[in-house]
């Protein structure tokens, strides 16, 4: 069983929506940088060099990447406003990994510039990249794809069929190439699970690279300096699943360390990681209110928000719990689809959720809070039939409340139209 807090009850909420109306992000300061100790220090008490850079697309805010950073954690960015929001956020030089794929020039020449870990996606960027910098790195890391030898998940399919990483075969000839073009320093990542709440998922993960990396020092002589075991490690988003503990996790790699990594006199690889939606995802809560009812063919609440604001549910179906602040030990006495009000019928928070009787009103109605989404939830939003998304607010240890984010308004939405040139406009 995994426990659905909300930090705030229903007093605080009323007083805060007078300076910031809902729907708007929450995030738990406290909480956030409670997980990200407990992490290193399971980690780093098991394995050498432990470094976990924080995926940014989980949550590209730069006052979050700040906490992390304050915590020991780097960033994992694969874009160039991301590798920007590292560098807004102070994080340098090798505490960010550029893990990105299909990488247009610019972005390998920003990346180099920040000092960043460069991880190669395919073979034929070891050429592109030395055309783009004059010269290689003198580090370079190199994503693997296991193909058929590792099942994927629902979420991020197969590996067989995705298009990230180098082949096996590829990866000795590209590290052969690297050595001979005068690389010195290397390191082997991979990324094949999303959402995967089974740790001996990951320990497989860990085994299958930590193989590799021997087998790559017999066939190529190369010590390899470290090996990122990627993200993809799952929350539990539903109440009776239970959260994977950080020591496990940490002690079950240090044992296969042991066993593969230490007798093939490779002692001195240092592990990384570039975990998401577990550092921060249960620490974030979208809170929204519930403005209307309908009941037609079933019972509908309908919410000030919408699938702009937090897009998982109506993309994978993924559920997000429910719970409605002053209400949470009353029975759940209704069933609701629970929807936002973009004009897709995919729209839906919750379908046919238990869930208690929910008054609505625009000012007077019940808060609604979606939990777990501290990760991938605004990331994720759009702007589809003119939605509009909302802020972010972190709630401080001392209990008060920054706001991180506005939420964006109508010319934030009109700001890339060249309007000067519309013959009618006049404004
Ligand atoms: C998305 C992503 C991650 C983070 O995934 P989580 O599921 O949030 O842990 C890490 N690395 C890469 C390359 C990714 O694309």
């Amino acid at each position: 069983m995994s426990v659905k807090n909300f930090p705030l009850d229903k007093d605080r909420l009323e007083a805060l929506e007078k300076t910031y109306p809902t729907p708007f992000y929450l995030y738990d300061e406290g909480a956030i940088r409670d997980n990200a100790r407990r992490m290193v220090r399971a980690f780093s008490s098991n394995v050498p060099g432990f470094k976990e850079h924080f995926a940014v697309k989980a949550l590209p805010n730069p006052f979050i990447l700040k906490i992390l950073n304050d915590e020991g954690l780097g960033a994992d960015c694969s874009s160039l406003p991301e590798l920007l929001l590292a560098d807004m956020a102070g994080i340098r030089g090798e505490e960010i990994m550029f893990s990105s794929n299909e990488t247009p020039s610019a972005e390998y020449r920003k990346a180099r510039e920040l000092g960043a870990v460069i991880n190669l996606d395919d073979f034929t960027h070891i050429e592109f990249l030395e055309n783009t910098l004059g010269r290689l790195p003198e580090l370079l890391s190199f994503r693997y794809n296991p193909g058929p030898l590792k099942k994927g998940n629902l979420i991020i399919g197969n590996p067989e069929e995705a298009k990230y990483g180098f082949t096996r075969e590829q990866l000795i000839e590209g590290y052969r190439l690297l050595k001979a073009r005068g690389v010195r320093r290397f390191g082997l990542h991979t990324m094949v699970a999303s959402n995967e709440l089974s740790l001996d998922y990951h320990l497989e993960t860990a085994r299958l690279l930590f193989d590799l990396a021997v087998e790559i020092k017999r066939q190529t002589g190369i010590s390899l300096e470290f090996v990122n075991l990627g993200g993809g490690l799952g929350i539990p988003y539903r109440p009776e699943q239970e959260a994977p503990s950080w020591e496990t996790l940490a002690g079950g790699i240090r044992r296969l360390y042991d066993d593969i990594i230490v007798p093939a006199s490779l002692g001195g690889l240092a592990i990384h990681t570039e975990y998401g939606r577990p550092i921060t995802g249960p620490y974030g809560w979208l809170v929204t209110r519930a403005i209307h009812r309908k009941n037609i063919y079933r019972d509908y609440i309908g919410l000030n928000s919408c699938m702009a604001d937090l897009m998982r549910p109506a993309l994978y179906g993924a559920y997000h719990h429910i719970t409605i602040p002053g209400k949470e030990r009353e029975p759940l006495t209704e069933t609701y689809d629970v929807v936002g009000s973009l004009c897709e019928n995919n729209d839906k928070f919750a379908i046919r959720r238990q869930l208690p009787h929910i008054d609505v009103g625009e000012h007077t109605g019940d808060f609604v809070v979606i939990h777990d989404a501290g990760a991938h939830g605004r990331a994720m939003g759009f702007n589809y039939n003119g939605k509009l998304r909302c802020g972010e607010l972190l709630l401080r240890e001392d209990g008060s409340v920054l706001p991180i984010r506005r939420a964006e308004t109508v010319e934030d939405y009109f700001a890339t139209l060249d309007l000067a040139a519309l013959p009618c406009f006049n404004g």
